[in-house]
């Protein structure tokens, strides 16, 4: 027996709705009309229809999380290496590690385990830089959520392919097969400039031209990066993609914990998108991005858990707390990044950085219904006097309730709809 939830045409009413448009408007006792993938109508008061209505009484409705970064078959690595710098980890941990058990079967199941975790802490949308991007991709649609991803491209042989040419072609191969999916995104995904060579690049770049895909990287995550980048190519890694013509309102970098002023003033103007990894950068002692200053130049600044290996978990409810506490206390400031900014950085923000913000990263009529139902009537959330600070400074995942991606139900009350 299929629940209202589940029935295609469906009404949530008596709900308080965080649509986290652009004028931060939330509606209280009001109502969501969703048909098909799409949010029909969105109201303060009660439905006309007496069809298919679930009375969300105590129920805060919201967008789900957009995670901009993260390397999900990563979750097979959680906890292998830690309290490690950057480079030791990579270089003599996760690599070695990766070149004995990163095959597609472990990606899928590691793929797996991750979807599951996402959509317990409510991620709807989330974007990903792997290999076997194939069996990602697969995995993530047949489980219902919505993934922007890509053969991670760089330059040395890995399990997935064996020379840069071949990673290329599953590149392309991957764009021309899901460039038409409801679910999955094709982008270009490159490792780093550091990784990969300028040649390498100006293919990348070629191919996103060539399909109109949104590109990403990592980019200034730690200064060693700056200082390898800048003696190679004589210039700071943004500088150096800023020539190369990829720095653009189309790309979106993983972690720029290191953005010189001059850096920022080219992000600021080419519209390049930021995503902040706080607790990745923190493990991994890489540093604390300063994204207040960031936000105050104009730069979009999104939000994402960087993989499974060096946080140790895709918890965007933990990631957004942390990134709006964060700035507080190294700036010496708690006026900074108040709630709401830290939500719209894990939400809309997001959607920006994978120009996706016009079908998902709010909840308005016509986007997609992507969203998190969540239960108010619980230790952690009561009482609530403001319902940004609840959600960012008091929910934990465990008051997400029940989790719809394009319009379909992924959990209902915690129960995961999908798993396999
Ligand atoms: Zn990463």
């Amino acid at each position: 027996m299929k629940s209202m939830l589940q029935q295609t045409v469906k009404t949530l009413y008596n709900a308080t709705i965080i649509t986290m448009n652009d004028g931060f408007e939330v509606i209280e006792k009001g109502y969501l009309t969703i048909e098909g993938n799409t949010i029909a109508a969105l109201k303060k008061g009660f439905p006309e229809t007496k069809t298919n209505l679930i009375d969300c009484s105590g129920k805060i409705i919201m967008p789900g999380f957009v995670n901009a970064h993260t390397h999900l078959p990563m979750t097979m690595y959680r906890g292998i290496a830690d309290d490690l710098p950057l480079k030791e980890w990579l270089e003599e941990h996760i690599w070695p590690a990766e070149a004995k058990h990163t095959h597609e079967e472990s990606v899928r199941k590691a793929t797996r385990l991750g979807l599951e975790e996402m959509v317990r802490t409510g991620t709807t949308t989330f974007a990903d830089m792997y290999f076997f991007a194939d069996a990602v991709a697969e995995e993530t649609a047949a489980f219902g959520l919505r993934g922007v991803m890509n053969e991670g491209i760089l330059d040395f042989p890995i399990n997935s392919y064996k020379t840069t040419r071949e990673a290329f072609e599953k590149a392309y191969a991957f764009v021309e097969k899901w460039k038409n999916h409801p679910l999955i995104t094709p982008a270009a995904i490159f490792h780093a400039t550091y990784t990969c060579s300028k040649d390498t690049l100006l293919e990348v770049k070629k191919m996103a031209e060539e399909y109109d895909l949104n590109l990403s990287t990592h980019i200034s995550e730690t200064q060693h990066e700056v200082d390898l980048v800048t003696s190679q190519q004589g210039m700071t890694p943004p500088a150096y993609l800023h020539e190369l013509g990829m720095l653009t309102n189309k790309n979106f970098n993983a972690h720029c914990v290191w953005l010189n002023p001059a850096d920022q003033e080219l992000f600021a103007t080419k519209g390049a998108h930021v995503v902040h990894c706080p607790s990745s950068n923190l493990k991994l002692g890489s540093g604390i991005a300063p994204v207040a200053a960031y936000l105050k130049k104009g730069i979009n600044v999104a939000l994402g858990t960087d993989g499974c290996a060096s946080n140790n978990n895709l918890d965007m409810v933990e990631e957004m707390r942390l990134a709006a506490l964060l700035q507080k206390g190294v700036n010496h400031d708690p006026t900074l990044l108040p709630a709401r900014e830290a939500l719209k950085m894990a939400t809309l923000n997001g959607a920006k950085a994978l120009g996706m913000d016009n079908i998902i990263g709010s909840l308005e009529t016509g986007k997609r219904a992507d969203l998190l139902i969540i239960d108010t009537d619980n230790t952690f959330m009561q009482p609530i006097y403001d319902y940004y600070s609840a959600i960012v400074y008091s929910m934990n995942s465990s008051c997400i309730e029940t989790v719809l991606v394009d319009g379909k139900v992924v959990m209902e009350n915690r129960d995961i709809q999908n798993s396999n």
